[in-house]
């Protein structure tokens, strides 16, 4: 060990480890958290659990993403999940495989990330694992939830409004805009953007932004759960027209969207007015939006707007679902077409890197 260890190699596993733990404060509910061989927690009953990573040149680049941005969203992803399911994040396990060279300053900062998001989600960690990669770093979060009311994939029927929360499309810009140059400092400000977006600064930080430290509707997801107001859940990570699709083949039934009405995000319009592009595109098969798609009774929706507002979030009624085939069918000022999933495929052929 050197005197002033900078790198995870001048201190080695164990004492990264035993650094990560001194950090990770003590919670209810959890009489054995980090340090033994395995943490002894409450577990509520019937428990949700999942899991989700981050991976270096496939989610993210490590000169774009700011570490603490990562740590909040390595976490925000499952919650994400959690509450796409109508539960709410109670315990979080964080695996961390990292190259030996990487900056102690860097591990520091994505654990600032990750506990303060936890504290902000009332999550506690409560182990966790650190082993060496040869290459890319690997953040990997399995997440412990409570159930406030199950909410499926499989629960649209036919004459339920199809509806998402807030707007869509700013993350995916923000990964365009990372990859073409725009940056933030330290402090979360933006330090460069593309030359083109110049008179759009403001879009240009808040579609960063919406990439890096995305906001799930946690606590309208558990809330509209605990009052059955949404017969289907899921989250938009892969895209609209992905995650549509599936909720439509797992409930054995079709949807109709109206171009007219899907919320595209204030910024991505405004930068792709100026880039000439094709903001809706972005909206439908984007991905990483991280709200929420529901399957709604038209009989419930306006408690479900009412509950929404108390929380400050919007919801948007974009179509219908319909009896036949589990296809979905956009219409605009043309008429009507397919809607065909777009939306990000992890394994699909010559797919580059995240989006
Ligand atoms: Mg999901």
């Amino acid at each position: 060990m050197t005197i002033h260890p900078t790198r995870i190699d001048d201190v080695g596993e164990r004492e990264l480890l035993r650094r990560l733990q001194l950090r990770i404060p003590e919670a209810p509910g959890v009489p054995v958290g980090v340090g033994d061989d395995t943490a002894l927690v409450e577990v509520p009953s019937p428990a949700l659990v999942t899991v989700d990573s981050l991976v270096e040149d496939v989610h993210f680049r490590r000169e774009s993403a700011p570490a603490r941005l990562l740590g909040r969203k390595a976490l925000a992803i499952n919650l994400s999940d959690v509450a796409a399911m109508g539960g709410v994040g109670r315990h979080a396990i964080v695996s961390l495989c990292l190259p030996p060279d990487l900056e102690l300053a860097w591990v520091d900062s994505l654990y600032d990330g990750l506990l303060e998001r936890a504290a902000e989600a009332g999550v506690a960690i409560v182990g966790g694992n650190v082993s060496r990669s040869p290459g890319p770093i690997v953040i990997d979060v399995t997440l412990i939830g409570e159930s406030r009311g199950p909410l499926l994939r499989s629960g649209a029927t036919p004459g339920d409004l199809v509806v998402v929360t807030g707007e869509l499309g700013a993350a995916a810009e923000g990964f365009r805009l990372l990859e073409q140059g725009a940056r933030l400092d330290e402090g979360g400000e933006l330090a460069a953007a593309p030359a083109w977006t110049e008179p759009l600064g403001e879009a240009v930080e808040l579609c960063v932004w919406a990439h890096l430290d995305p906001r799930p509707p946690l606590v309208l997801a558990g809330s509209l759960a605990e009052r059955g107001l949404a017969a289907a859940g899921m989250d938009l990570s892969d895209g609209l027209s992905s995650d549509l699709a599936d909720m439509c083949r797992q409930s054995g039934v079709g949807a109709l969207v109206d171009a007219m009405a899907v919320p595209v995000a204030g910024p991505v319009l405004e930068l792709e007015r100026l880039r000439g592009g094709d903001a809706l595109a972005l909206a439908l098969h984007g991905g990483e939006d991280y709200e929420l798609l529901m399957a709604v009774d038209p009989g419930d929706f306006e408690a479900l707007e009412e509950l929404a507002r108390v929380w400050g979030v919007s919801v948007t009624p974009i179509g219908e679902f319909l009896e036949g085939p589990p296809d979905v069918r956009l219409t605009d000022a043309d008429g009507g077409r397919e809607l065909r999933p777009g939306g990000h495929d992890h394994f699909a052929a010559g797919e580059g890197p995240a989006e």
